[in-house]
């Protein structure tokens, strides 16, 4: 949860010049050698910060990618999503983490981040590969007023935030196998997980809570286990530079309030779907749907407003593939 060192350090970026110990005092209520111990604290961590007596504190510079509870809450600029926030060195799996947050009554937009999994999860009981100090793994808490039958857009929503997210800060092509996957070059860099708990009459939403994992500063495909390699890549990898966790976090953060906000507003993704079908990989091109009922092939056409990929058969008949029990691949890969 917030800390006055995650207020002082969102003061002094903020800010960008001096700031007086007085200023920070009265900003945050605590005392003099309060602020003293924290700014302490934080050179400890590798931030370069100046006192000049006359003027104050100035951030000068902070360490390559910090990975805490403060220095991303420093960065977070939204309403509701990450504004509370849980940092874990490690832990299981965010996703019950976040659900036990949830039932506990944490509000809409509780993140839970850690920087290692060790028991990572995909859909229907896959795991996520987390290792330390490498990726982004989070979890959001979600608190809708609509109908359980429409929580599967949110995947779709995720989806999309985190596509369009990191395409601004990487400049990567970023496109979205549908629903939930996020891919460059044909590779797979993020993987999606949202899950509902309803309410015991099991009529309405409790809460739903949204995991995601961004595979960002791996080196290279050996960092993966070996069975990975031919379909798992890094942002590092496809770019060749390395990113800062904490301000990638925070942009696909905001970018999540905004495209909720927006889905919200119509509880389906009329102002949204443009977007998704701009990224959507395999579009107008042949695809398998792997269906537990039967694989079959056709051409992917888009989606609808509901979410569901729309295939055109060889039989010239079209269909609507409903997420959940089934995995899309292009005809000869992954994509
Ligand atoms: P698909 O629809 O492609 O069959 P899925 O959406 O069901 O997959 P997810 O639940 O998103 O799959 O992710 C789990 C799968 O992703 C694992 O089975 C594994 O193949 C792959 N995977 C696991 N860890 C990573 C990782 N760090 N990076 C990329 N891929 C991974």
């Amino acid at each position: 949860m917030k800390t006055d060192k995650s207020d002082i350090l969102t003061c002094l970026r903020n800010s960008g010049d001096y700031v007086s110990g007085q200023q920070l005092c009265d900003r945050l209520g605590v005392s003099r050698t309060a602020v003293w111990k924290v700014i302490n604290q934080l050179k400890e961590e590798g931030y370069r910060i100046e006192s000049v007596p006359s003027r104050g504190y100035r951030l000068v510079e902070s360490p390559a990618d910090v990975y805490s509870e403060s220095e991303i809450a420093s960065r977070v600029h939204t309403k509701w999503a990450g504004k509370r926030l849980v940092f874990f060195e490690s832990t299981g799996s965010t996703n019950p983490d976040a659900k036990h947050y949830a039932e506990e009554g944490a509000p809409h937009g509780t993140t839970v981040v850690a920087d290692r999994q060790t028991a990572g999860r995909g859909r229907r009981g896959r795991s996520w590969e987390s290792p330390a100090g490498r990726s982004i793994y989070f979890t959001i808490v979600i608190r809708p007023a609509f109908a359980p039958d429409k929580a599967s857009m949110v995947t779709l929503v995720m989806a999309l935030s985190v596509a369009e997210a990191i395409h601004e800060v990487t400049g990567l092509d970023t496109g979205i196998k549908w629903p939930n996957d996020i891919v460059v070059n044909g590779k797979k860099v993020v993987g999606i997980l949202t899950e509902m708990s309803m309410t015991p009459e099991m009529n309405e939403i409790q809460f739903l809570v949204a995991g995601v994992g961004v595979n960002v500063n791996q080196e290279s495909g050996e960092e993966f286990p070996e069975g990975l390699r031919g379909t798992a890549t890094s942002l590092k990898m496809e770019s060749g530079q390395q990113f800062d966790r904490a301000g990638l976090l925070a942009r696909i953060l905001e970018q999540f309030e905004q495209d909720y906000e927006t889905f919200e507003r119509t509880v389906n993704l009329s102002g949204l779907r443009a977007r998704y079908e701009s990224r959507l990989v395999g579009r107008n091109a042949a695809v398998r749907v792997l269906d537990p009922a039967g694989e079959y092939t056709g051409i992917s056409r888009g989606i609808t407003e509901t979410g569901e990929l729309v295939v055109e058969r060889e039989t010239g008949e079209t269909v609507l593939v409903y997420a959940g029990e089934v995995s899309v691949r292009g005809l000869y890969g992954y994509v």
